[in-house]
């Protein structure tokens, strides 16, 4: 009898020391998928303090981080520029081809790279990475082609669970000087 398929048992099979960029979609990922819109037209989203401080320390590592998100909003512009954020890419639904785009600017291979994504339209992009990582609400297309799902929900630390095992395949001690999160 084989021992269940544990999420960390899932996750070690994986080569996370290899990741040099770490490219997500945003909603339903970075948000758990909702967004408020107000009578005004303006809309808010609710971004992970926790998620914020993993994306932080990926940083400082070296490892780049990329947003690549289908709908433009000005929400997502606000808290990536807090982040600092390296690479913001909107109002690309064709994500397979924002993040091809972007890898061979970076000159990166794809066991280089981790996606993680929510929707049927991120399941190709999460295919081609070297690791695709999918959220336990995603769409089943999306969560079909991930290597890994997380066990944090989207938008309450999901993010932050890849980060820290990116990180802790780095490096052990690693520490945050910038807590901007
Ligand atoms: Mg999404």
């Amino acid at each position: 009898m084989t021992a269940p398929d544990t999420p960390s048992s899932a996750a070690s099979r994986l080569d996370w020391g290899r990741i040099r960029l770490f490219a997500m979609d945003v909603d339903g990922i970075l948000t758990d998928g909702t967004v408020c819109i107000s009578s005004d037209g303006s809309e808010a989203k609710t971004f992970s303090i926790l998620d914020g401080l993993g994306l932080v320390r990926l940083r400082e590592a070296g490892i780049t981080v990329a947003w690549i998100s289908g709908r433009a909003s000005g929400a997502t512009t606000r808290r990536a520029e807090e982040l600092r954020i390296a690479h913001l890419i909107q109002g690309r639904k064709d994500k397979i081809t924002a993040l091809t785009e972007l890898m061979a600017e970076l000159g990166l291979q794809p066991r280089e790279v981790c996606y993680m994504g929510d929707d049927d339209i991120d399941a190709p992009a999460i295919e081609h990475a070297g690791i695709g990582v999918s959220v336990p609400t995603a769409m089943p297309a999306a969560r079909t082609a991930a290597d890994y799902i997380t066990t944090l929900p989207a938008g309450r630390g999901a993010v932050r669970e890849i980060c820290d095992l990116i990180l802790a395949a780095r490096s052990p001690e690693t520490t945050a000087s910038d807590t901007r999160a």
